[in-house]
């Protein structure tokens, strides 16, 4: 096997070779570094690789298979980590100028199960600045591009981790969800993505940006793989106090189930107006797909999606105001030189240390949580959240899944909706609600468009019904084919 095929192989079929002493996992490494090493520069999926640590994982699980000693189901299995997660010895940026040069003095949860499973860490990923963006533009560092036209963005904000799987320079990658940051980058990518139901995996660790919306992610390039990542991360945490404290997970065993007479919901908000054409026959080949396998389709209003946006802007960004308050130049990162007091000092370090983006979302959140402004649009948006999940619950009475396109459209040019945030923030109107409701919601890639890129089909299940969510995944993924199907025009050399 060449390394072109060795990285195109899934996590199944990488660990089946491993297993059978086909190939050594530090093999499998040599030839993921390969390609990013020259490729890298042309995507910008990196902000940093982790040789050490990944190669130190991978010779630990040759060690154990060459002993014949048993290795966890991702053993070996290379993975990139958005660069807004915690991993000790090495540099977490969140993208941003003000945490450049910050080492992780701890690990985050999510990254000491993927140290446990034995998965080796190839590097950290190149984000939208502290995850707020929806086209991985708002780095500070550099844009990352999509593989399959290096001309489009690639969605964001876990842009870098979508783009990394997309490209093959790691079989599975791990990102974080707030208003859609995994779906939205699976779908423009052509790649599967999973935001699990809000407390299912610990966001310890997990640089915060609005802390009741936050969760950590699996990205795939199939249902399979993307499942047995997602069982890998999840589970209760004594240091989040949010996490749920209940028994872990069991999706794999139960992918290939048999839907016949289960309900399927088709968001009529997006679904009747508003998608662009191709992106609108996807979702009537979905409908048509669901109807061959035997399930039930059901019509489904959430009227009040339309106000979604909205809400999500306000409580998004209040958190997102709180949150960022801790980067001062006091205790991390940037801080800005020849202050002579330290107002002034925090005033500077935070002018330099942030981008546009972040500035605009502070100056926002703190607006909304301003005394005389706090009534009239934090409140309110904390109450139209809980109507919007009443909506929900009255959904997943009628039926067992919703389904929608994970965007009105496909990927879209870098630099076409940077000046307009408004505009960019409509790409999240399909995403948001599952945040905003605490769901588990997924993207599975189902075709592409007439310009050859990647339309996502977006999954919204109930509360804790991840298992569910992806046997409908496994079924769809099986009827549309993509992987066989679709290639990106994106040529490893
Ligand atoms: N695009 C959304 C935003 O900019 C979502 C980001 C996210 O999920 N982290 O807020």
């Amino acid at each position: 096997m060449n390394t072109e095929e060795l990285i195109k192989q899934s996590a199944a079929e990488q660990r089946k070779a491993l297993l059978n002493k086909e190939i050594k996992a530090t093999e499998i490494l040599d030839a993921v570094y390969k390609h990013i090493e020259t490729e890298n520069e042309i995507i910008g999926d990196f902000n940093s690789l982790t040789k050490e640590l990944a190669y130190d994982t991978a010779k630990e699980v040759d060690k154990k298979i060459e002993k014949g000693e048993q290795i966890p189901k991702l053993a070996g299995i290379p993975l990139a980590l958005k660069d807004n997660i915690n991993l000790k010895g090495y540099k977490t940026t969140a993208s941003s100028k003000i945490l450049e040069n910050f080492i992780s003095p701890y690990d985050a949860t999510v990254s000491n199960k993927l140290k446990d499973n034995l998965i080796p860490i190839v590097g950290k990923t190149n984000l939208d600045e502290f995850a707020m963006g929806s086209s991985n533009e708002n780095s500070a560092f550099c844009k990352v591009k999509n593989p399959w036209d290096l001309k489009k963005v690639p969605g964001g904000s876990s842009g870098g981790s979508a783009a990394a799987v997309s490209a093959y320079h790691a079989t599975l990658a791990i990102g974080s969800d707030t208003g859609g940051s995994i779906r939205l980058p699976a779908s423009f990518c052509g790649i599967v993505g999973m935001k699990p139901t809000y407390g299912r995996v610990s966001r310890y660790g997990l640089i915060a940006f609005g802390s009741s919306l936050d969760q950590i992610g699996p990205f795939a390039r199939t249902v399979e793989d993307c499942a047995m990542l997602a069982e890998v991360i999840a589970g209760y945490d004594e240091h989040d106090s949010t996490s749920l404290n209940i028994p872990e997970p069991n999706i794999t065993s139960n992918l290939d189930k048999d839907i016949k007479g289960k309900k399927v919901g088709v968001i009529k908000e997006l679904y009747e107006t508003g998608l662009a054409s191709d992106v609108k026959q996807a979702i009537e080949n979905t409908i048509e797909a669901y109807k061959n396998l035997g399930a039930e389709i059901v019509m489904i209003s959430l009227p009040l999606i339309k106000y979604s946006i909205g809400v999500y802007y306000i409580i998004a960004t209040a958190e997102a105001s709180s949150n960022l308050a801790r980067f001062d130049g006091v205790k991390y990162g940037y801080r800005a030189e020849n202050c002579k007091s330290l107002i002034e000092m925090y005033n500077k370090t935070r002018a330099e240390g942030f981008g546009e983006e972040v500035k605009r979302r502070i100056m926002l959140g703190t607006y909304a949580l301003s005394s005389g402004y706090y009534d009239a649009y934090y409140k309110k948006a904390q109450q139209l959240r809980r109507l919007i999940k009443n909506d929900f619950d009255n959904a997943f009475k009628q039926a067992d899944i919703l389904i929608c396109p994970t965007c009105p459209d496909t990927a879209f040019e870098i630099g076409s909706k940077s000046e307009d945030p408004l505009s960019m923030y409509l790409t999240d109107i399909a995403t948001i609600t599952a945040n905003l409701a605490g769901i588990p919601a997924m993207s599975i890639p189902f075709c592409v468009d007439k310009s050859n890129m990647p339309i996502g089909i977006q999954l919204l299940a109930p509360i804790l019904k991840e298992e569910s969510m992806f046997n409908f995944a496994y079924k769809l993924e099986k009827a549309a084919d993509f992987n066989n199907k679709y290639k990106n025009q994106f040529i490893t050399k």
